[in-house]
């Protein structure tokens, strides 16, 4: 089965492509791919980009979007579906984390969750979603070089590293978009 990635986010395509590249053949969506994420939830953002992707794929590939963020419970779930653009429209991911760990300045309770939901839809409308998460907490300050978005303050439950102290396996093993890969090629049927 062939999968065009509706992302222009390099991070996620290469993360998603390690997750599905042994069982399906992946390829990204040509670069200048940009779709307004204007959705209140994770869903309608990866079903827009979906939809945004299946217009310009042919019909004999399948089109495979996500949409992530981390939710923090002491800011009632934000950055949510803003993670992307928490500090400002053209935020960085050091600036986001930057104003992560300002908002949390003195804050005791530090629970969060990355969450990632991925819509594949057929050229026949045909659709099929996946969710996963991975719990953890927000550290107190950046640690680690890998992974991208907000892996150098997220601590995930069980571990003492920060995401991005961890190789990329394994992120891939705990991480949201990775158990919700998971569920994705189970329900297609391409499960390796
Ligand atoms: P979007 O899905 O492109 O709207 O943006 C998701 C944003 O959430 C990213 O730009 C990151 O800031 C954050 N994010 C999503 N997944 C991860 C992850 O695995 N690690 C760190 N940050 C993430």
């Amino acid at each position: 089965m062939r999968i065009i990635l509706a992302t222009g986010n390099r991070g996620k395509a290469r993360e998603l492509g390690a997750l599905l590249g042994d069982r399906v053949s992946v390829a990204a969506v040509p670069p200048g791919f940009v779709v307004a994420e204007t959705g209140e939830t994770f869903f309608q953002n990866a079903l827009l980009k979906a939809r945004a992707a299946r217009a310009i794929t042919p019909d004999d590939e399948l089109v495979l979007a996500d949409d992530s963020g981390l939710a923090v419970r002491a800011l009632d779930g934000r950055p949510g579906v803003q993670s992307a653009r928490y500090a400002g429209p053209q935020a960085s991911d050091a600036s986001n984390c930057g104003r992560l760990l300002e908002e949390l300045d003195g804050t005791i309770d530090r629970r969060a969750a990355f969450v990632c939901v991925l819509v594949a839809l057929a050229a026949d409308d045909t659709m099929t979603v996946a969710c996963g998460t991975c719990s953890g907490v927000i550290a107190d300050a950046r640690r680690g070089e890998s992974g991208f978005g907000y892996d150098p303050v997220f601590i995930p439950d069980g571990r003492t590293h920060a995401m991005a102290e961890l190789t990329a396996e394994q992120k891939n093993a705990i991480s949201h978009r990775g158990r919700a890969a998971t569920r994705l090629a189970r329900a297609l049927g391409v499960a390796s």
